[in-house]
């Protein structure tokens, strides 16, 4: 490992993992730096029970490698946690890319050196490091929150948080336990903790909105004929504006395999429109809806593309969605406890479920509907609501991340002059493409805020980001230049762009309250932060900014 490295990148979740192998390829000498104890990242941290990937597995994993492709085995169409970190681990070992990180160790600063033009960055424990570069590849829902509920230092039983998750096996058998969320982390988590516990009392505060996820096993001719298409496969993510490509197996497809074949997200359903249905709910009469909803549940409301963008749609699917779950759940009071009402369809990242529902059905699972009866305290033995006390011996947060700015703002950068980027961003964070912030050159951001980032298939823009950043550090050499960072007015125009394609959407509706927007961090400033544009059409404006010499940026002599 270089001890005077051209680049410093902080992180080794994909991000970072990917960003040696290209810098290497470049010829830069890089070191990375990561709090956990090795590779992986949200796949390192998230070790909760039910815990998977919401994009079918051939589609999230690296281009950069066709003899990866070739090699990697997975074992089911939407991976398990376990599954993702051992392909991690593997892609560590077959790079050889632990040469190059140093793990346990946490940045708590980063600072640029006027004089030296150099980052500077110190751990925790102290241990400093420098380079001309640097690249916070910490990733956009890596610091969980644990929200200040009163008494919750008293809690005497074991505590979790789903991001947070030990490595060690947790053993909930004979136990009372308590869960408090359901976004996409308690939705996954929910239905195994009911099956391991005695009893699960599961807090609710906002219903939310979830359909079935493919649960099939990979059958090895599918992933062979992905492995044989994979070139044009990688193409169709490049045109994709979710970074999908929607590629449908043709010659493994068996009979009886008919649609909805991977119900994943609105951008790679294609049915009902392949089954003969239009793709406006709207132009279906009611009895075309029911009949819809029958034949493919839940999850048909994802591939009607007015559902997203027409209120009145949003509405009907709305509805639609609450008359078939309260059909799937056998108590009538606890399926309108489940039922989503103040917000619609689209507003947060969609979640995919295996059971759901169908745990409510359970005689150890309790609902507690916490806009009806909130918490009142923590105490000793539980949690007390404004109706009783519920009693348990394990305490889970599936309370979720401090997302896309939560790891920046953490690590206390400080650009030019000592500015600081907390203060740069106090109204919301402001970047030039999601990369670059003015004031801090040479810092690079990772599927940054501005960026389509959570909006995409991960891996897509990830290799996408660290390919620019990389080129962009060849052209800084290759020309004799010191240093590069955004001009202030680009980042304004870019950012105004950003709310602008955001305006309108669901997820930007009055009555949305995601973490896209960091409503659900107190004091956040409401700010959409994802790029809701389309990789494709971002990926274009990435390139034209290289192509033509970086004009939106600023560049000092070497
Ligand atoms: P991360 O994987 O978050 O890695 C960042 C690393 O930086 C971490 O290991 C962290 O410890 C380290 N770090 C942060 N700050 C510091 C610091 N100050 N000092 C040292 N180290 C630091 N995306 C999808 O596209 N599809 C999915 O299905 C999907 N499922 C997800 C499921 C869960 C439970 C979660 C939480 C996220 C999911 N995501 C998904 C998003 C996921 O985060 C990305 O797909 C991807 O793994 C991010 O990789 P990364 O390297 O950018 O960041
Ligand atoms: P999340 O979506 O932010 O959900 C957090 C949950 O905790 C919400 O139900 C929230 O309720 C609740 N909560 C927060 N504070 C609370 C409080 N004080 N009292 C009661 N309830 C409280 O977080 P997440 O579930 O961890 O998911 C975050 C993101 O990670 C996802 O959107 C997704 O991008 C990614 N992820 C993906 C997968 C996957 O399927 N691949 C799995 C897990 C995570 P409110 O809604 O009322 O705020």
């Amino acid at each position: 490992m270089s001890d005077q490295p051209d680049v410093l990148v902080v992180g080794a979740g994909f991000a970072g993992m990917y960003a040696v192998h290209r810098f290497r390829e470049l010829g830069l000498t890089v070191k990375v730096l990561e709090a956990g104890s090795d590779v992986g990242g949200t796949w390192y941290w998230n070790r909760y029970p039910g815990a998977r990937c919401d994009v079918p597995s051939l589609e999230y994993s690296y281009s950069f490698s066709p003899e990866l492709e070739q090699e990697w085995d997975w074992p089911e169409v939407f991976s398990a946690q376990e599954d993702i970190l051992r392909y991690a681990d593997y892609v560590a070992d077959k790079f050889d890319l632990r040469r190059d990180m140093q793990f346990n160790t946490r940045i708590a600063k980063v600072e640029w050196q006027d004089d030296a033009r150099r980052w500077r960055l110190t751990s925790e424990a102290g241990e400093t490091f420098e380079a001309p570069f640097c690249v916070m590849a910490t990733g956009c829902l890596s610091v969980p929150v644990e929200p200040k509920i009163p008494g919750a230092e008293r809690f005497r039983g074991e505590v979790y948080h789903t991001g947070r998750w030990p490595h060690e096996a947790v053993d909930l058998e004979g136990k009372r336990v308590g869960i408090i969320g359901t976004g996409s982390s308690g939705v996954q988590a929910i239905p195994e903790l009911a099956r391991q516990a005695a009893h699960l009392t599961v807090f609710q505060r906002t219903p939310v909105y979830t359909v079935p996820a493919n649960r099939k096993r990979m059958r090895a001719a599918v992933q062979q004929e992905f492995r044989d298409s994979y070139r044009q496969i990688r193409e169709m993510q490049q045109k994709n504006p979710g970074g999908v490509s929607n590629f449908r197996p043709r010659k493994s497809v068996r009979r009886g395999d008919s649609v909805p074949a991977d119900v994943t997200r609105p951008s790679d359903i294609s049915m009902p429109s392949e089954a003969g249905v239009p793709n406006r709910l709207l132009d279906l009469t009611p009895e075309q809806r029911a009949q819809v909803m029958e034949r493919f549940g839940l999850g048909a409301l994802l591939a009607f593309r007015d559902v997203y963008t027409n209120a009145e749609a949003n509405e009907v699917a709305n509805a639609l969605y609450r008359d078939t779950v309260r059909r799937m759940i056998r108590d009538p009071e606890t399926a309108e406890h489940l039922l989503p009402k103040t917000y619609g369809l689209g507003c947060k990242r969609q979640v995919l479920d295996r059971d759901y529902y169908d745990t409510f059905n359970r005689d150890n699972v309790t609902l507690v509907d916490l806009g009806e009866t909130p918490i009142e305290t923590i105490t000793e033995s539980g949690i007390r609501t404004s109706r009783t006390h519920h009693d348990l011996d394990v305490l889970i947060y599936a309370t979720g991340f401090d997302a896309m700015t939560g790891a920046l703002l953490r690590a206390n950068i400080r650009g030019r002059g000592g500015r600081s980027l907390n203060d740069q961003w106090r109204d919301g964070p402001v970047t030039y493409l999601g990369l670059q912030m003015s004031e801090f050159p040479n810092l690079f951001t990772v599927t940054g805020p501005g960026s389509p980032s959570v909006l995409c298939n991960m891996l897509v823009a990830i290799e996408q980001h660290l390919n620019w950043i990389g080129d962009c550090i060849h052209y800084l050499r290759e020309h004799g230049l010191a240093t590069i960072e955004p001009s202030p007015e680009s980042e304004q125009q870019w950012i105004a762009h950003v709310n602008e394609v955001a305006e309108g959407t669901m997820y930007t509706a009055p009555s949305c309250n995601s973490w896209y927007l960091g409503a659900n961090i107190p004091g956040k400033p409401r700010i959409f932060m994802p790029y809701v544009g389309g990789y494709p059409r971002y990926r274009e404006r990435c390139e034209h900014e290289a192509g033509a010499g970086y004009p939106g940026f600023r560049v000092e002599s070497a």
